[in-house]
């Protein structure tokens, strides 16, 4: 379903109109495509207080070229702040700049993990969190804000490759949590799936879809695992993707579906995406078991039974990613989504909760996408006024695309993303849901 309300508001007499009216003024996002693989400008880099990083080489490695003025990125290294008065820094470095980043620009904020023994450290690193949240929703013009907590700027490298980049456009208002590393083996920056294979659960259409051609455009050999009813989709997608892409029809709920991709694939695997989902909406008094077991079933208990029969069988090699997708319905609630909340926010915790083992145990990184409101199927079948609220009600003033989603699954899926490790990423233009 088209979002005319951008269409029209990309026009001279629509954003005339509208901005009159005093309504939502979303921009067109810039999104990457080959022909727009960087963002409109260069770098400023930026340090408030007394930083241990190392970090220009890795800025000279991943963003733009650095520039003086107008930058279309700001990255301000605000790991070195301890107390108030270096905290104050940062509103003195950004204040004169943030008005100049570049339309779709990006503002990316370094800071320290909290330390637990220094309360005034912890004061003013948990306080970043509020400013990043609080530009992120004032910024505008498709600008973005993300916090990423460090310790090693070399095992960040693909996190701000992506945060610098086209690719995280409806990526805003996130903290995202970097360990110290290691990050794993280096990417060719074109293709960096190459030689690995990625398996997508529900990859027949919508999300699950653009997930599938996003790791195959990164040089992944894809399998396209569907329900048998979308056999014909789930055959097509493969077809356009190549590169040696097949479809699996298969039930994700079959008591055996872990087994069962393990024998068809007896070379095993390396990027599991757990994306199948479905919704079966009804207030929690009119709900019956039913539908509270088939979203149960489908979005979380097929993820923990396949997750484990995968992890025992060995059959996810060394260096393997799991992604599976969340939703900020599980993290905020949504009245007449007690079953699909609860299954979301499920994944959340399994998520959390097996990243440190399965990292220790099998050199596997387990994360989740949480999207918010995107334009498919799914979403187009919401009532017209709850679909033109769920668009709006974001810093972005707009529904995401499949590809948002995508590409943020195949940043958690490089080879070189291995410090980046139980983390549940927004992918929802920063919505007012659960902020
Ligand atoms: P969709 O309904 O368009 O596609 C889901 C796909 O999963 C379909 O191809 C379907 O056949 C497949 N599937 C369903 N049950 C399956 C099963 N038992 N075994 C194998 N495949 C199965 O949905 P979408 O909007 O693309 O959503 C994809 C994921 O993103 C879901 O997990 C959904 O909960 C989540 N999500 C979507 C949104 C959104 O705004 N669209 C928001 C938050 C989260």
């Amino acid at each position: 379903m088209a979002d005319r309300y951008l269409s029209f508001t990309a026009t001279a007499p629509g954003r005339f109109l509208t901005r009159r009216l005093g309504l939502p003024q979303p921009a067109v996002l810039r999104r990457w495509s080959p022909a727009q693989s960087s963002l409109p400008g260069g770098l400023l880099h930026l340090t408030a207080g007394t930083s241990r990083l190392d970090l220009a080489a890795v800025l000279a490695r991943t963003g733009p070229e650095a520039a003086a003025s107008d930058p279309a990125a700001v990255v301000l290294d605000a790991t070195g702040v301890r107390d108030v008065d270096t905290l104050a820094e940062v509103h003195a470095l950004l204040h004169p700049v943030v008005r100049s980043v570049a339309e779709s620009g990006r503002v990316v904020l370094l800071g320290a993990p909290l330390d637990p023994d220094d309360h005034h450290q912890a004061a003013v690193q948990q306080a970043l969190e509020g400013f990043t949240r609080s530009l992120g929703k004032e910024i505008g013009r498709g600008r973005t804000v993300n916090l990423v907590r460090l310790t090693d700027a070399a095992a960040a490298e693909s996190t701000l490759r992506f945060l610098l980049s086209p690719k995280s456009a409806y990526v805003s208002g996130q903290v995202i949590g970097v360990g110290a590393g290691p990050a794993g083996d280096r990417a060719d920056p074109d293709r960096p799936l190459a030689g690995r294979t990625a398996l997508v659960t529900g990859g027949a259409r919508g999300i699950g879809e653009a997930v599938a051609r996003t790791l195959a455009r990164d040089g992944a050999r894809v399998v396209v695992l569907d329900v048998p009813q979308a056999e014909a989709d789930a055959r097509g997608v493969a077809e356009r993707l190549g590169g040696g892409a097949l479809a699996l029809s298969l039930d994700i709920t079959a008591a055996d579906a872990g087994e069962r991709i393990a024998a068809e694939l007896p070379d095993g695997l390396d990027v599991l995406v757990h994306n199948a989902g479905i919704t079966r909406d009804r207030r929690l008094v009119n709900m019956p078991a039913e539908r509270w077991s088939a979203v149960l079933d489908v979005n979380l208990a097929s993820v923990l039974r396949t997750t484990d029969a995968l992890l025992a069988k060995g059959a996810l090699r060394p260096g393997g990613r799991i992604v599976a997708t969340a939703s900020i319905a599980g993290l905020a609630g949504n009245a007449g989504q007690t079953n699909y909340g609860a299954s979301k926010a499920g994944v959340a915790g399994l998520v959390r909760a097996l990243a440190p083992r399965a990292l220790a145990e099998h050199g596997v990184t387990v994360n989740a996408v949480a999207p918010g409101f995107i334009e498919t199927r799914m979403t187009a079948a919401v009532p017209l006024f709850i679909r033109e609220a769920g668009r709006r009600m974001n810093s972005l003033a707009q529904g995401g695309l499949p590809v948002d989603v995508a590409e943020t699954t195949a940043w958690l899926a490089r080879p070189d993303s291995g410090a980046v490790n139980g983390q549940v990423v927004r992918v929802c233009g920063q919505s007012l849901l659960g902020a």
